[in-house]
This record gives structure tokens, sequence and C-alpha cells, in this order.
């Protein structure tokens, strides 16, 4: 099983939702500076070491948050290449563009953990051909974009229709839903159709849904679900070879205390849910993970 957490600082949200210009105060740099040191404290609490994806913007303009990524890199966390910007239209860019937004962050990150990143994942999860060609020259050994979750898309839809009909288009990307059909374990993606398998080199690492009806199951599924379900979701991905399970920064916000602003908590039902009860999702998850036997490892080591 490997836990990974994508570091979207809450500006990401923000071109979501299109709330407008992102805030200027503490909440800018909430994600690293008052999330991450929540999810160090879980992991050493589980006694696992995580990957850690990050946008290399972000730790340009953040000395704090960058100081607190090295250190974890240096107790053995990993840390991967989330872009450079974090472009929602990351997989509709021209490939030089593309190469840019990948190179920037893989100096920046590099440069922080003090080892060159092996890994990737887009921004909202959509990739092309392109997307694996740059990460193949670049010598990468996996991506872990792909997220075949016929609930998650049917709903992303939804609310982008539903927020263009409202003139507020959101500033997200609906992936093709070829994605749908990718397979819901690890593969290598064919060269040219980053959904099928038949390639070679490059591991595709996706990102866990149930079998049959798809749920996805991350962070927010698992904050939010009852905790039933939780528990069942849980077990169906146990079952799985390989568990790889995705938690962003802000499902460890405590919306009040870390300044995060009122129009998004608003539109974030997560975000009106207190603390302690989501970490303790968290926490009887990876303890279940625990005693089913799950052995815990980075993106890295499963790659290798
Ligand atoms: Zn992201």
């Amino acid at each position: 099983m490997a836990v990974s957490v994508d570091l979207d600082a809450v500006a990401c949200y923000y071109r979501i939702h299109a709330l407008g210009e992102p805030p200027t105060g503490p909440g800018r740099f909430a994600i690293l500076r008052r999330c991450l040191p929540r999810f160090a404290d879980l992991f050493a609490r589980h006694d696992l070491h995580a990957t850690f994806f990050v946008v290399g913007a972000d730790l340009e303009e953040d000395a704090e948050g960058r100081s607190l990524l090295a250190e974890l890199a240096r107790a053995g966390h990993e840390l991967a290449n989330h872009t450079h910007t974090h472009r929602y239209d990351f997989a509709r860019l021209p490939y030089a563009a593309m190469a840019e937004e990948i190179d920037r962050a893989h100096a920046v990150v590099g440069a922080c953990a003090g080892a060159a990143p092996l890994g990737f994942r887009a921004p909202g999860y959509a990739i092309n051909s392109d997307t694996l060609d740059l990460l193949r020259a670049r010598g990468y050994r996996y991506d872990s974009s792909v997220f075949p979750s016929a609930a998650y898309y049917g709903a992303k839809a939804l609310v982008m229709a539903a927020m263009r009909l409202a003139g507020r288009p959101s500033g997200s990307f609906l992936d093709s839903p070829r994605v749908l059909f990718a397979p819901r374990q690890p593969y290598r993606p064919a060269p040219t159709a980053p959904y099928r398998q038949g390639g070679d080199g490059l591991l595709e690492l996706p990102i866990a849904v149930t079998p049959l009806a798809r749920l996805h199951v991350i962070g927010t599924s698992l904050i939010l679900a009852p905790p039933w379900l939780r528990r069942h979701m849980v077990a169906t991905a146990l079952r799985a070879p390989f568990f790889n399970l995705e938690l962003h920064g802000i499902d460890l916000a405590d919306a009040e205390a870390d300044e995060i602003p009122p129009a998004l908590i608003a539109r974030q039902p997560d975000l009106r849910r207190p603390l302690a009860q989501k970490l303790a999702a968290l926490d009887e998850t990876l303890a279940a993970a625990r005693a089913a036997g799950a052995r815990f490892v980075t993106l890295r080591e499963y790659s290798a």
C-alpha cells in the first residue's frame, strides 16, 4: 500500500470554484505550513513513509514550507513532481510548455529533496502521450495520474456543467472519458494511449477505485463517507494487490484556525468537518490497513 499527498495550495481550489483572487493572508500558505505537519504526525504515528506531490512554484514562494519538506525528505518520505504551477489545462498545453511545467518543478523539487524526483502526478489527473514521452525522456520511473473513477468523473462533469450554466466556468479540466476504462492496477501504458496497457519502462500507478462500481477511495471520499461505507471501501481496496491511496493537503485543514476563507469553506463540505473527525477517519483507515497485513511503501519504492 502507498499513501500519497497532493499538496495543492488554497489558490488551486479558488480556480476550481472560480472564486476570483486567492487569499493573500495566512490562508495562502496554509497547506504547507499548517496541514503538512499534521500529515507528518499522522504518518509517524503509523510508522510509514509517504509520497508528497509538490508544486514547484509553491516551494519558491515559501521558504518555511520548503524547509518542512526538506526535513520530511531527510526522514525518508518521497518528494515527487506535481508540475510547476498546477495548471488545470496541463494536458492541453503544447509540448514545449508541458516540458517547462515538468522541468521547472523537477529542478526545484529535486533541490529541496536532495534527489531528483522519479515520479509524477498531473494536476486534475489528466495526461496524454506527450506527458509520458516527456517523463520517459527524463528518466522518470512512474506516473500516478490515472484516476479511473466513474463516480468522481460524473460528479465533476455535473458540477462543471452547472458552473458553466451559471456563467461562472470552473478552472478545472474534464479529461477524456477513456480514462474510465483504464486498468485499476499498475500497468505499463502504451506510448500513444496512456489509458491502455502496452508499453515498457515507465509504470502507471492508478489511484485506487473499487472494482465494478469504480468508487474513488481517496481522502475526500473517506472523510465524507459514513463510517460503514468508509470501512467497506477500505476493505475492498485492501483486497487488491496494490492500494494506492491518494490524499490532499487540504484534507487535514482546520478551516477556521488555518484562516481558510469562508467563500471556500462554503463550497467544500470537507472543510466544514472538524479536524478531529477527519484525522479519526484517516487514523482508522491506516490502522485497518496495518491490521489487514498491508506493507506500506512509497510510490518510488513500489516502482522499484
Ligand atoms: Zn493537484
